[in-house]
């Protein structure tokens, strides 16, 4: 398999044809990938997706970054939040999904809190590693209605975990190996509004260069009707020393768990959805 010796990167965003304003917001500099969706009146989104990844690139010290630290971060983050919504901006949160590169070993921490998503392509199967918390997700799970139901629903806006509500912040994380060859996508909710799994694997998997793969992606997802604010960060494990960056950072801390929260779904790209 080798080891990853080396990270290239790419990242892009659209306000989309419907809304004003670009509340979500992007982090994308080892060892550090996130994206964040903003909610909230009055400009509130967009401070709320900002504060989000300034307290994960604040969380890295020579660039290397802990789990613990990761986690500490957001739940910072989620507090600093919180406070400044009881203010002026009430009402303000955001979404936070990302991967973070911690070690050496070749292990990477995923985390997500909300309806943003981490997805990964290996050996031609994308895979959504994230599982929303949003209200259709939940009632996907259990069996109230089906995936292309969820489509016009009404609550498909309404996630169900947040940064910034105020109290029981739960997040969703767990470690995985890190394999030369793997393309990580992480992205608002923009994107899978607009695209299905097979258009953004095609997408993934004919663009080697990560920063014209994300641009592609958001142009086909303004393209296609861009709803929503869309944003995508790629993130490519190489062993190629012409590529940029490299995760040097060691993680010597110990977490008793993680939460991962079910097997990932594979879609065999080409095949049927
Ligand atoms: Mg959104």
């Amino acid at each position: 398999m080798g080891e990853v010796t080396a990270v290239a990167w790419g990242a892009s965003t659209h306000p989309g044809r419907r809304r004003k304003r670009n509340e979500d917001a992007f982090l994308a500099a080892p060892p550090l990938f996130a994206v964040a969706d903003g909610m909230g009146g009055h400009a509130a989104g967009d401070v709320a997706s900002q504060m989000a990844v300034d307290a994960l690139a604040a969380a890295t010290s020579d660039g290397q970054v802990t789990r613990v630290d990761l986690l500490e971060a957001i739940r910072t983050a989620d507090t600093s939040i919180f406070e400044r919504s009881a203010g002026e901006q009430e009402g303000m949160g955001t979404t936070l999904s990302g991967v973070a590169l911690t070690g050496t070993s070749g292990r990477l921490v995923i985390f997500n809190v909300g309806d943003s998503r981490v997805y990964r392509l290996r050996d031609g199967l994308l895979a959504q590693l994230t599982h929303d918390h949003s209200v259709v997700q939940e009632l996907i799970d259990d069996g109230t209605i089906s995936e292309s139901e969820a489509e016009g629903h009404p609550d498909r806006h309404v996630v169900t975990r947040s940064l910034g509500f105020g109290s029981g912040l739960e997040i969703d994380w767990w470690t995985a190996d890190a394999h030369v060859g793997d393309r990580y996508l992480i992205t608002s909710d923009g994107l899978p509004k607009e695209l299905t799994i097979d258009e953004t694997g095609e997408i993934l998997s004919s663009r080697p260069d990560p920063q014209s793969a994300a641009d592609q992606l958001v142009l086909r997802a303004v393209d296609a009707g861009g709803r929503d604010n869309v944003t995508v960060v790629i993130l490519d494990l190489g062993a190629d020393e012409a590529t940029v960056g490299a995760p040097s950072s060691v993680d010597h801390t110990s977490l008793d768990d993680d939460t991962n929260p079910r097997p990932a779904t594979v879609h065999e790209l080409g095949g049927a959805r």
